[in-house]
């Protein structure tokens, strides 16, 4: 008998369900019981609307959301005769983040899916949290809003989690540092030339995780570790400088916590995302999952290395964004979303994103607080717009 079938249907949304996060979350609830253990409130997705359909029925879903308005009679069409409501656009996106659940996955890649991760927050739901941007460009509102809606704040990101698995709660006053690994990416070895000349799909090839498009070229350019490192510092409340990263190219050891004994306690496993978000979802009972077992003797070897900021710049950034507080995580965050879209779009070179977004968070660096969401919102405009007018000049 499946271990959940004695129990009440547990209520699980998924924002960004036709996502690599969504999807591999909608495997782990399949292999934990279905639709006998699970319930779902509300999907939701973008472009790609015959799977949001399928999972919808897949689940019984009650309400199924795309994010792109243009795309809802087609969605509805889709849903025809199943009795799953369908909505489109942010508000329905944010409607979908409100709806009633005991656990939300915030699987939406980034500031977009702040809106309806907040409106989950606001009525007390548990996060599983996979969206980074939402602590990088938020930070100390976003953690706020987990502490006045009561609900736990699960990390989903593979580092994160492994920091939460060893983070003994009653040393946290023993903590001294947190290593996150990091692969290295696709272009561990590269020189800045070879850099410079890469496209899109080389840049998206990530040696040891399948992930979705975005955060694939992160890696690569060693930016979704900048995000990591911000995202750390508001998860566990840590000072810039107790955050370290090393590269780790096999991606076996996820992250890493330093106490002031010297002890250092690490979470090891296959990379495979769902162990964390299995992890997430069975919290705090630890689940029977489908994800391949270690073979230590098949692995032989871990290596680690410092990493080159020189040829990843991004590192340093967010370390500036740190020091500096206040807006720059939203400063960093919008600009490089920018120019990440830019480069997919072959507007702009590898290299570039790096430089666009250290010049966008001088100009953005006032010294302002935020005050409120709103606040996030108009500084992630605003480093867009900077952007924007950099794309294609030197910088
Ligand atoms: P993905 O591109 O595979 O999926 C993104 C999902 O968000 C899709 O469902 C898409 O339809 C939806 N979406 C995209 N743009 C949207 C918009 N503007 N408005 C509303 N919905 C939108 O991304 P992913 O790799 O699953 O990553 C999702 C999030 O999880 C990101 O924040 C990423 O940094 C984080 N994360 C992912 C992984 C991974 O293994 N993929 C690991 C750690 C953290
Ligand atoms: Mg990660």
């Amino acid at each position: 008998m499946n271990e959940n079938q004695h129990q009440a249907p547990r209520r699980i949304s998924i924002l960004g369900s036709t996502g690599s996060i969504g999807c591999n979350t909608l495997d782990v609830m399949a292999h934990l019981g279905g639709r006998d253990a699970f319930e779902v409130p509300a999907i939701t997705g973008m472009g790609n609307i015959d799977l949001l359909a399928k999972q919808a029925r897949q689940t019984g879903a009650a309400f199924a959301v795309t994010a792109d308005p243009a795309r809802y009679q087609d969605l509805k069409a889709a849903l025809l005769g199943t009795g799953i409501e369908a909505g489109a656009g942010p508000a329905a996106l944010i409607e979908a983040g409100d709806r009633d659940t005991d656990l939300l996955m915030a699987g939406i890649v980034g500031i977009a899916g702040l809106a309806p991760t907040l409106a989950a927050v606001s009525r007390g739901a548990d996060i599983a949290l996979a969206n980074k941007e939402c602590l990088v460009s938020a930070g100390e509102l976003f953690t706020a809003a987990i502490a006045k809606g009561g609900g736990k704040l699960l990390p989903v990101d593979s580092e994160h989690n492994a920091i939460f698995q060893v983070l003994e709660e009653h040393q946290r006053h023993a903590v001294e540092r947190i290593i996150l690994t990091a692969s290295g990416g696709p272009f561990r070895d590269f020189t800045r030339e070879q850099m410079a000349a890469v496209t899109p799909e080389i840049a998206a090839a990530h040696p040891n995780w399948s992930m979705g498009l975005k955060i694939s070229i992160d890696s690569a350019s060693m930016f979704n570790k900048a995000l990591e490192m911000i995202e750390a510092r508001h998860l566990f409340g840590m000072r810039p400088e107790q955050i370290e990263v090393i590269v780790h190219p096999q991606s076996i050891i996820h992250s890493m916590v330093g106490y002031t004994d010297g002890s250092v306690l690490a979470q090891l496993g296959a990379p495979d995302m769902r162990h964390a978000i299995g992890y997430a979802i069975a919290y705090p009972r630890r689940a029977s999952l489908p994800v391949e077992r270690l073979d230590f003797a098949k692995l032989s070897r871990l290596d680690f290395y410092a990493p080159d900021e020189t040829r990843f710049p991004a590192l340093a950034l967010a370390r500036t964004a740190m020091q500096r507080g206040g807006l720059q995580g939203a400063a960093l965050n919008g600009a490089k979303e920018c120019a990440l879209e830019a480069f997919i779009a072959g507007r702009t070179g590898f290299l570039d994103i790096a430089d666009i977004v250290a010049a966008v968070m001088d100009k953005l660096n006032d010294g302002r607080e935020a005050a409120s969401i709103d606040d996030v919102y108009a500084a992630d405009r605003e480093a867009r717009a900077v952007a924007e007018t950099l794309l294609g000049q030197p910088v």
